[in-house]
C-alpha cells in the first residue's frame, strides 16, 4: 500500500540546518525511507498517481525535507517521457565543477516551498559529485545541464540552503547574454 510522504515546510528549523553525515552501511530505516522517497517522487511525476494520491510533482528530495537530519538525497529523473532514472547519494560532495553557469529559465521550485518565488538561480553547468550508495560503496556521478541543477539544489538542502537564497534581490532575472538559460 502506497502512502505519500509528508514534506517539511521551509518555516521549520530542520530546513535551515546543516545535516549530519550518515553512518554506512545505512540502517534499514533509512533504506526504507529511500524506497518510499523513490516511489513518492516517481508517482508524483505520473499524472494519474499524482492526482489519485494528491501529491505535488517533484523530481528530487533531500532527507531534511522528510524530517531526517542526515546527508542523503534521492533524485528520480525523467530522462525521457515516462522513463525514470534514480540517483541515491549518501554524504554527497561536489568535487569539481565547470566555470560556466546556467539557470533554469522558469526559475526553480521546491517541495518545501509552498509559494512561487521568481528569479533565476545561477548554477554550475557541469559538476562531478562523489558520495556513497546505501551499502557504503563509493560512487562518482558527472551531471550536466538540468540534472546538474537538480544535484546542486538537493546538495544545498543538506546545508540548510534554499534555492531563493541564490537569487539576486536587486536583479532577479539575467539577460540571455549574461547567463545561459535552459
Ligand atoms: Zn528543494
Amino acid at each position: 500500500m502506497f502512502k505519500p510522504l509528508t514534506m517539511v515546510d521551509e518555516k521549520k528549523k530542520i530546513i535551515r540546518s546543516t545535516c549530519k553525515e550518515a553512518s554506512l552501511p545505512l540502517s534499514k530505516r533509512y533504506r526504507d525511507l529511500i524506497d518510499q522517497s523513490i516511489k513518492h517522487l516517481t508517482y508524483s511525476q505520473i499524472d494519474k498517481y499524482a492526482e489519485k494520491y494528491d501529491i505535488r510533482p517533484g523530481t528530487a528530495l533531500a532527507f531534511p525535507q522528510i524530517g531526517e537530519d542526515v546527508r542523503i538525497i534521492v533524485i528520480v529523473y525523467e530522462y525521457e517521457e515516462g522513463k525514470f532514472e534514480n540517483y541515491v547519494m549518501v554524504n554527497p560532495k561536489v568535487i569539481s565543477h565547470s566555470e560556466e553557469m546556467i539557470a533554469l529559465e522558469t526559475g526553480e521550485g521546491c517541495l518545501s516551498v509552498n509559494r512561487e518565488v521568481e528569479g533565476h538561480v545561477p548554477r554550475y553547468a557541469r559538476i562531478t559529485v562523489t558520495g556513497y550508495d546505501p551499502d557504503g560503496n563509493k560512487i562518482t556521478i558527472r551531471a550536466r545541464e538540468y540534472l546538474a541543477i537538480i544535484f546542486q539544489h538537493e546538495l544545498d538542502h543538506l546545508d540548510g540552503t534554499l534555492f531563493y537564497d541564490h537569487i539576486n534581490k536587486d536583479k532577479p532575472f539575467y539577460l540571455e547574454n549574461e547567463m545561459r538559460l535552459i
